[in-house]
């Protein structure tokens, strides 16, 4: 590692707060599905800043459409409209079927107002403010109150309690846990249709189906938080689009601004007309010109660059390949996921792997210890997987 490099890194240890434990790369730029170092070393990415990048780095279109954008506007108040705003949020309805749309600057906002317009749901229809809520276990929303409190890992809230109360938590695919905690106060179920953090358990169609009628049944909102797993990552452009049901509200970001922080909920023509309105809920920067010109791109050049049948093409054989790498290793015990959303679960923690891996110029995450997460880029070809896998196998030989 180079002197300037080092001194980087250690200048961010004194000024940044240390809420993570940061591989030791400063990264400076990136092409394609590759990213560089300060000192110009390559690597090979299979994170995308975690899901985010689906259309690559440095992508000229998008790059083109953000700087006009900074040269005619950037920012003004929700108080106002802007044609951004409304180019992005009619795509968007488009891409995803649902009707509202309110942009935020973050996932973990897009859950606080998908839960807020759940509970607002709740109490028009009731009169009182006792809504609950169901969420699953190993599940991760994000690291608001809100957010955090539907957030299914007791050691990330532990030390922040209390939560914001009246949430009970099923497990996803056990739909017996589900109906277990159902109340007549019940307002919603959120889950993500793909768990990300918690170690990729994608829901299965029977336990969505059946989600899906216990929440009509009940008139109780079924939230699907689309985060990670949406903005066409599974071959869909969200994951539950699989599975013939939709959800009353929704959650995406991550992807949505392949880089500007944004985010959205959104929600049917039933809720939109029965929970927010004006007074209820807000943003300064959510929506802005700037933020909403990078998700009308994005959504343009998902259609354009055919994203979503390069996942169709490339997913399987990165499953083929994983599935190989299991089948090798009596370590690596199972492979899950959808699409572009893969983990490889090993019987023991995966950081030196991941540590070793780096080493060798390939960009990998986990999905909890003992899981490595498979979250490229949506434009990554199979030559991209077989280099994966060929330095992930270097890797594993040592093991
Ligand atoms: C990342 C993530 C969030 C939180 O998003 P932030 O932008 O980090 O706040 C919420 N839900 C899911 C499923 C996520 O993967």
């Amino acid at each position: 590692m180079s002197e300037t490099m080092k001194q980087y890194i250690e200048e961010a240890e004194k000024a940044l707060l240390h809420t993570y434990n940061r591989y030791q790369i400063v990264l400076d730029k990136g092409d394609g599905v590759y990213l560089y170092d300060l000192d110009g070393k390559k690597y090979l990415d299979f994170v995308s800043g975690i899901a985010v990048f689906a259309l690559g780095y440095n992508n000229k279109e998008y790059n083109d459409a953000l700087k006009a954008q900074i040269d005619k506007l950037l920012h003004t108040s929700n108080y106002y409209y802007n044609v951004p705003a409304i180019e992005a949020a009619k795509k968007i309805k488009e891409a995803s079927g649902m009707d509202r749309v309110f942009f935020t600057n973050s996932g973990a906002e897009a859950v606080e107002g998908a839960l807020k317009a759940a509970r607002k749901y709740h109490y028009n229809k009731t009169g009182k403010a006792d809504g609950e809520i169901i969420a699953m276990n190993h599940s991760f929303h994000g690291r608001t109150f809100g957010a955090l409190s539907v957030t299914g890992n007791p050691h990330y809230r532990e030390a922040f309690e209390p939560m914001i109360g009246n949430v009970k938590f099923a497990d996803i695919n056990d739909y017996d846990s589900v109906e277990a905690c159902v109340t007549d106060k019940t307002c919603a179920i959120i889950l993500e249709t793909v768990q990300g953090e918690g170690g990729i358990f994608p829901a299965t169609e029977e336990f969505l189906t059946k989600v899906r009628k216990l929440c009509d049944e009940k008139d109780i909102l079924l939230i699907l938080d689309e985060i990670q797993c949406g903005m066409g990552r599974t071959g869909y452009m969200y994951a539950w689009q699989k599975f013939g049901i939709k959800p009353d509200i929704m959650t995406t970001a991550k992807a949505l601004g392949c880089g500007v922080p944004v985010g959205a909920f959104l929600m049917t023509e039933k809720v939109g007309a029965n929970s927010l309105v004006a007074g209820d809920h807000g943003t300064t920067y959510g929506g802005n010109p700037f933020a909403c010109a990078a998700v009308g791109k994005v959504l343009d050049l998902f259609k354009q660059d055919n994203i979503i049948e390069n996942v169709k093409v490339v997913a399987p054989y990165l499953e083929k390949r994983l599935d190989e790498l299991k089948d090798e290793y009596d370590f690596i015990i199972d492979r899950r996921g959808a699409g572009l959303m893969q983990g490889l679960v090993f019987n023991r923690p995966v950081s030196e792997i991941i540590n070793k891996a780096l080493e060798k110029g390939l960009i990998l995450i986990n999905a909890g210890a003992e899981i490595i997460r498979f979250v490229p880029p949506l434009i990554i070809t199979k030559e991209n997987v077989d280099d994966m896998i060929d330095i992930l196998r270097s890797c594993l030989e040592s093991v």
